[in-house]
């Protein structure tokens, strides 16, 4: 059996936020109000509706990423570092087609797509079948803090393209448009160095995981053990914790609650994949990426 760990890459983890809207679309603010609500990010993203905000002016974030939201009254896709190029002629039309150019365009400029909240029934969301017709995208947005949360969770579809052999990462983003929405979900990625390319090559591998406020110290693996490092401290470590360890189909493999600081769960060989949530009492949150499990 081998399992195929994302986290195997050594640095230090950095967080941040792809999708985010300005008053250049949307949002209720400009960007420069954005890049203060923001404080203390290590790098974040702005996503307008199909318009790429330049970054410009006085901002104390380390690394920006241009973005743009395609924004079809269908389903909406983030691009993050796409080429300005995709700006001619520039149709949100949504068909498989048009869409998979975007995708495929933005790859070719070293940035990723990311189909977001799928499950927004109410204006935006993807169909299952739409998501398998798709290709080369990275991933999906998992958790949206925009604030629905019978809307904005898609776990259900995620473990339906995994469980499809889709190798799809999971992002968590604020898609933040008011007041109140900044700071709710974000991606904590273990890279090398705080550069737009360190970042985009740790997504790219699948080392980060999505945060609501916990977190992971580690992912390790031990001969066919997965190792999920909680992150610990002395305060962290009185609190007690719920951990589920997540297989094909999003069966329930394993959960282990406590005061722990540590969670193991050793592989059978037919999970497809392994993922982890925890969750620390008051409800804070971590979801890491899949292990994929080959026989
Ligand atoms: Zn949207
Ligand atoms: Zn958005």
């Amino acid at each position: 059996m081998e399992i195929i760990n994302p986290y195997k890459q050594t640095g230090f983890w950095l967080k941040g936020s792809f999708h985010n809207h300005t008053d250049n679309s949307d949002g209720w603010f400009p960007l420069e109000t954005v890049y203060k609500m923001y404080g203390g990010y290590d790098f974040l993203g702005i996503s307008d509706h199909d318009k790429i905000t330049k970054h410009e002016g006085k901002m104390e974030i380390p690394t920006v990423f241009e973005a743009i939201e395609v924004s079809s009254r269908q389903t909406h896709m983030l691009l993050v570092q796409p080429p300005h190029i995709i700006m001619e002629g520039y149709s949100n039309e949504f068909t498989i087609e048009n869409y998979q150019r975007f995708v495929d365009l933005t790859v070719q400029n070293g940035g990723f797509a990311v189909l977001v909240h799928p499950n927004r029934y109410f204006s935006n969301y993807w169909n299952l079948e739409d998501m398998l017709k798709m290709e080369r995208y990275l991933g999906v947005e998992v958790y949206n803090g925009d604030g629905n949360p019978e809307y904005d969770i898609a776990f259900d579809k995620w473990d339906a393209l995994l469980s499809a052999g889709r190798k799809v990462w999971g992002f968590g983003n604020d898609d933040s448009h008011v007041y109140g929405q900044e700071k709710q979900a974000w991606n904590v990625v273990k890279a090398t160095e705080n550069t737009n390319e360190a970042i985009i090559d740790a997504i790219k591998e699948g080392n980060f995981y999505v945060s609501t406020g916990y977190g992971f110290d580690a992912i390790r693996v031990e001969g066919d053990t997965v190792v999920a490092d909680l992150r610990s401290n002395e305060l962290l470590d009185k609190m007690y914790k719920y951990v589920t360890f997540f297989g094909k189909d999003g069966q329930v493999l394993q959960e282990t609650t406590g005061r722990i600081k540590q969670a193991k769960y050793e592989c059978k060989g037919d999970e497809g994949y392994v993922r982890i949530a925890v969750y620390l009492e008051g409800g804070y949150s971590a979801f890491s990426q899949p292990l994929f499990v080959e026989k």
